[in-house]
């Protein structure tokens, strides 16, 4: 049941005319508010604030994917440009997240590439952290190519890689034998089928927990891999944990990754347990596909959900 509901919420974050629908709703704002900082900069940085006097750190996703225009996607690159230039001025701990496709990549990989050399080199300048987002399963080898490309020439940007694919431990072996491999480990949020991709839970943590180790053997951290475990699920973190001890890595040596509005609590124990913490916090106006995927995670979301949209229509 769970499994058939989540690909439908998938389906419907992909489905302009589900967009139109639920955006119609009155309680969908206020419902994606609880994994969106708001739609301004100043909403996501008066957020990052916060977070930084709780001891974590942030990364800033300006929302948007699958642009059909290089105006747009232009405009996505220099709102990222100015946000870098805000978290400088600021001095918050925060670097940014990006998605090939909000850059152009479904347009022309020159365009994305452009896009993403321009946010990266002025990341570069203020001394901060750009991570590529990963995307669906089409997108996974043209973004590993602007990655490598783009590291030929900066070290300050990193990549996500998915536990749920096959194809995961393949292309971590070869970052890792590149000397560049920098990633977020995720379990992976699209619809993928079972030719590509792991289906039963118990196989997307048990991927997970080769690929930490994989990514953690003593050959792949002489040749630089560092991690960021970007997962709130607890047996997951529990994993991580010991094998950190087992393997002699400090707490402070590698990161834990949560997405805003999720698990604060859980989030301030490992901070106060000594871990370092990050936080993913999306800001903007094109939050519906990213709010559909929080909804797809988690059913008791979707309940939450559907009792606001049964509340506004039993006042109205
Ligand atoms: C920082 C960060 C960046 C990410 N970047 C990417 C990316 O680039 N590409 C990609 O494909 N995926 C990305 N993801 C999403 C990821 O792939 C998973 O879909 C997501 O993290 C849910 O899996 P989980 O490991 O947290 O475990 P789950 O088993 O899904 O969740 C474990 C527990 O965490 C809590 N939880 C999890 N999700 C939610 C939620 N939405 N709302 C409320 N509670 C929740 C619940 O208590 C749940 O029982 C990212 C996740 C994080 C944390």
């Amino acid at each position: 049941m769970y499994t058939v509901v989540r690909r439908m919420l998938l389906w419907m974050a992909r489905s302009p005319q589900w967009q139109r629908v639920i955006l119609a709703l009155p309680p969908a704002r206020r419902v994606a508010r609880r994994f969106v900082a708001g739609e301004r900069l100043e909403d996501a940085l008066a957020v990052i604030r916060m977070l930084n006097l709780q001891g974590m750190h942030a990364t800033l996703d300006y929302l948007g994917e699958n642009v059909t225009s290089e105006a747009v996607a232009r405009s996505a690159a220099d709102a990222y440009v100015d946000a870098l230039m805000a978290i400088h001025r600021e001095g918050l701990h925060s670097g940014v997240s990006v998605k090939l496709t909000h850059l152009g990549l479904d347009l022309d990989e020159a365009i994305a590439y452009e896009n993403l050399h321009r946010i990266v080199a002025c990341a570069a300048e203020v001394g901060r952290f750009v991570r590529i987002d990963m995307e669906s399963s089409a997108y996974v080898g043209r973004t590993l190519a602007l990655y490598r490309r783009i590291r030929e020439t900066f070290d300050n940007v990193g990549v996500v890689v998915q536990s749920y694919l096959y194809r995961t431990p393949r292309d971590v072996a070869s970052l890792i034998e590149a000397g560049i491999a920098d990633v977020r480990l995720v379990k992976g949020a699209y619809d993928e089928p079972p030719s590509l991709a792991w289906q039963e839970r118990r196989q997307i943590r048990e991927a997970f927990y080769a690929l930490l180790r994989q990514l953690w053997e003593p050959a792949a951290r002489a040749k630089g891999s560092r991690v960021a475990v970007a997962s709130h699920d607890d047996a997951i973190i529990h994993y991580t944990c010991t094998t950190a001890r087992r393997v002699g890595i400090a707490p402070d040596a590698f990161e834990f990754q949560f997405l805003y509005g999720v698990r604060r609590e859980r989030a301030r124990a490992l901070v106060a347990a000594g871990y370092r913490m990050r936080v993913y916090v999306p800001y903007g106006t094109h939050w519906y596909p990213y709010f559909m995927r929080r909804l797809a995670e988690r059913p008791a979301n979707l309940a939450f959900f559907l009792r606001a949209v049964a509340m506004t229509a039993q006042e109205g």
